[in-house]
């Protein structure tokens, strides 16, 4: 469920309307609902009653700092895979002692920054990254909190670019080797291992994977144990699949995902105290999300028609990255009668993979008009840019009747203005 719907014939968000946040700030922009993410980050935390778990929210989904703040302020934490999204889960103020670090390729500067800030936890995906991180807490005289990050080899049954489970893959440690690493691990200098960390892939629609590759984890827990180490958190990652639209089955619910993890992890052995950790993205920020645009022209032609719309593959590249499928709608209901068409829904960048959508029916557009590509709140406008030197797209966050503009346009001179030309040139 979200809170984007028809009233009176008109899209809203919540209970504003889209069309007046486009008269106010033009369009293409992302809106925001916050009762969509609030609703969404519950339903997750409460599949998980009873447990001792920490939601971080994959920040690299929607990193903006208020979007990230509507959920620190519902006790959410972080899952950071960059010092950058580091720096903005601070600043919408998620306490450090709930932020995650992973990631296949921190630097010595991310990680110092993680120590120096008392980060709950570094998930660790190489050898030569525990080393790394023993030498510069051992400088800095603390002690860093780990886990190791396996790879479970378990194939998430996803898109090849957002699997990451399988040994072909770049992400975590292998599975085979995690448990003498493990205990290598907890003999290194200023590192404490915390537990175990596991993320197979986005967008899983299928939780079978989760329980082979957590049942995996709970085999390496008995044996780590058995070392008489100890374990205190396991991360058991995103990836959880949300309805876009063009589903053939149903997508599974987080009651469904939260019995497994009890199924397979829930008992390890008594007098166990474990934290669990969910890293989930998508299921938070995607459907709490639309991209609003402009209809610019509708081009018809003797086999085929294009709606030319002002947003593009620089504000949304899912389509064109991931083929993915979006649904999009008119923002004004279309009155009785009016002619269905059947479109492809592009943008004016100058690639052919600038397509929201193909053959699409929907009813004839007029310049002007406003479409709403929805599902879009997830890994939308985080991988914007401003590719064809286009404004970078502004962000909007809906509450109630109220809405703010979380990202402002950046504009075309504000882009150019940070180049310059070479002294060199100058004269001639
Ligand atoms: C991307 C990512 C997530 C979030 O994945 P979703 O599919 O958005 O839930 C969680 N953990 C890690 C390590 C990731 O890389």
């Amino acid at each position: 469920m979200n809170h984007f719907e028809y009233k009176n014939g008109h899209l809203t968000a919540e209970d504003v309307r889209l069309g007046d946040i486009a008269a106010e700030i033009g369009t293409p922009f992302y809106a925001y609902s916050t009762a969509t993410l609030s609703r969404h980050y519950q339903i997750f935390a409460d599949a998980l009653r009873g447990m001792n778990a920490l939601v971080c929210f994959a920040v690299k989904a929607n990193s903006n700092i208020a979007v990230i703040r509507s959920l620190a302020r519902l006790g959410a934490g972080a899952d950071v895979v960059s010092g950058g999204e580091l720096t903005r889960a601070l600043k919408a103020g998620v306490p450090a002692a709930k932020i995650i670090f992973s990631g296949v390729g921190k630097t010595d500067e991310e990680l110092s920054l993680a120590l120096s800030i008392g980060i709950k936890q570094i998930n660790v995906e190489s050898v030569p990254e525990l080393e790394a991180i023993s030498r510069i807490a051992s400088a800095n005289g603390v002690v860093a909190p780990v886990a190791l990050r396996i790879n479970p080899d378990i194939d998430a049954g996803t898109h090849a670019k957002i699997t990451t489970g399988t040994l072909e893959n770049k992400f975590g440690i292998e599975w085979t080797l995690a448990h003498e690493v493990y205990s290598r691990a907890s003999q290194m200098p200023g590192i404490e291992v915390k537990g175990l960390a596991v993320h197979i892939g986005s967008q899983l629609h299928d939780l079978e994977p989760f329980r082979k590759a957590y049942e995996r984890m709970g085999d390496l827990v008995a044996m780590i144990l058995k070392d008489g180490l100890n374990i205190e958190t396991l991360d058991l990652g995103g990836g959880f699949g949300i309805p876009y639209g063009d589903e053939t089955a149903p997508v599974p619910n987080v009651e469904e995902y939260a019995q497994i993890v009890r199924e397979t992890l829930g008992n390890l052995g008594p007098g166990l105290d474990i934290e669990y950790i969910f890293e989930p993205g998508r299921m938070i920020a995607g459907n709490a999300g639309v991209l609003v645009s402009s209809v610019i022209y509708v081009k018809e032609g003797a086999t085929r028609n294009f709606v030319i719309v002002d947003a593009a593959m620089n504000d949304l590249i899912r389509p064109t990255l991931y083929g993915a499928y979006h649904e999009i709608v008119p923002v004004d209901e279309p009155g009785e009668g009016v002619d269905v068409i059947e479109a492809d829904v592009v943008g004016p960048i100058c690639e052919t993979g600038d397509i929201f959508a193909k053959a699409k029916s929907m009813p004839r557009p007029r310049p002007g008009d406003l479409l709403a590509v929805r599902t879009a709140g997830a890994y939308g406008a985080v991988q914007s840019s401003t590719y064809n030197t286009r404004p970078l797209v502004a962000e909007v966050l809906v509450n109630g009747d109220k809405f703010h503009v979380i990202r402002p346009r950046l504009g075309v001179e504000e882009i150019i203005s940070r180049e310059s030309i070479a002294p060199w040139q100058l004269t001639d």
